[in-house]
């Protein structure tokens, strides 16, 4: 019964980010209720100020255990390319100037590769999941998918840099993979899975 299952909150209003920490969960079956932000309209907005994924993603799961006084667990993530020293980075949502604008932020990753050879288009994803507890224990779980930047976007799945980012072994970007797919083996995916235990461990 749900009542009696101890109660995580996920501090991302994205309800996908909420349905896949459910898969996710559910498959390690770590017996949670998960409650989403929007169960928390009141919650201070948190300025993404850190200098790593980490820091990030701990920033968000302090502030949301903070006000809901429950358990709270928060992601954060991006494209790291290696010819440019690992930006867009902790940047990546905001790459070409404005939030969340993915054509504006992957077709400035395209221009800035515009000369870079085949053999020096490699890049990763890369995500950390953070858990903090209301009396400030914390644990993070990072997880990265290594591939190349192709030089046109393919694909209509995922969202972001997803169109021009094809995964080692594959020859199809992560836009044309399933979700399932794509899940099995993404930096989310593994950061979230490798949280698992320890939420099973922690909240219990
Ligand atoms: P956030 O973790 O939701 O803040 O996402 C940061 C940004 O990184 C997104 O806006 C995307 O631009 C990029 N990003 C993170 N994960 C992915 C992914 O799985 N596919 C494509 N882009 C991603």
């Amino acid at each position: 019964m749900s009542a009696e299952l101890p109660t995580l909150v996920l501090a991302t209003a994205n309800p996908e980010k909420l349905v896949e920490l459910s898969r996710i969960l559910a498959a390690g079956h770590v017996g949670v209720r998960l409650l989403g932000a929007g169960e928390f309209p009141g919650a201070p907005e948190v300025a993404e100020t850190g200098r790593t994924f980490a820091e990030n993603a701990l920033l968000k799961a302090s502030s949301m255990a903070r006000y809901s006084g429950l358990p709270a667990v928060a992601d954060d993530s991006g494209l790291c390319v290696d010819a440019l020293n690992g930006m867009p980075g902790v940047l990546s949502a905001r790459w070409a100037g404005r939030h969340g604008d993915d054509e504006a932020n992957l077709r400035l990753v395209l221009a800035q590769l515009g000369d870079v050879p085949e053999e020096h288009r490699g890049a990763h994803f890369a995500c950390a999941a953070a858990l903090v507890l209301p009396s400030g224990r914390e644990h993070v779980s990072e997880g990265t998918l290594r591939g190349q930047v192709i030089r046109e976007p393919r694909g209509t799945n995922g969202f972001g840099y997803d169109p021009i980012f094809v995964p080692e072994g594959d020859d199809r970007t992560t836009a044309q993979l399933s979700p399932a797919e794509k899940d099995a083996i993404s930096h989310r995916g593994r950061a979230l899975r490798g949280l698992a235990p320890v939420i099973a461990a922690l909240v219990h």
